[in-house]
């Protein structure tokens, strides 16, 4: 029983409002290429970065969620999502930090704070210090990374 507690994790679910215990979402390099498409592998769990202005669905709603397109964990909201003019889709704050694990990331000759999904541990982009207000961060997120999904309310 240890063991299945070990893999389960606390994430914030945007549809009911809660923190939620789930399972960790493991899977084989195999059964991810099955699942995800060229882009999605290669951003996700090849920590590959996709060239910019790639588009991002849910551009002109105003309420909506971006989940991980690996696990469909809920990662970032839409009214928190801001034009940064790198081409990349930006956000200000994740949902939960719950949501997100970070890792110091010294690739490229560069120091950045690589950000990944808590729940399959997918690569998702960097996170700044030079974003807006409140938070003053910028979560700089590849659009392959993300699937987005409308709000009905
Ligand atoms: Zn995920």
């Amino acid at each position: 029983m240890t063991n299945q507690e070990d893999l389960k994790i606390r994430i914030y679910d945007i549809k009911s409002q809660s923190y939620q215990m789930v399972q960790r979402v493991v899977k084989s390099d195999a059964q991810w290429k099955g699942l995800l498409t060229e882009d999605q592998y290669d951003v996700l769990r090849q920590h590959g970065t996709e060239r910019p202005y790639c588009s991002v669905a849910g551009q002109g709603y105003k309420t909506g969620v971006y989940q991980c397109a690996g696990c469909g964990t809920d990662l970032f909201l839409v009214k928190e999502k801001f034009e940064s003019g790198t081409g990349w889709p930006s956000f200000w704050q994740p949902v939960a930090e719950d949501n997100v694990g970070y890792q110091n990331d010294t690739s490229h000759g560069m120091r950045r704070k690589e950000v990944h999904c808590a729940r399959c541990e997918g690569h998702l982009g960097h996170v700044f210090d030079d974003g807006p207000p409140p938070t003053g961060q910028r979560f700089c997120i590849n659009a392959a990374a993300l699937k987005f999904v409308e709000d009905k309310k």
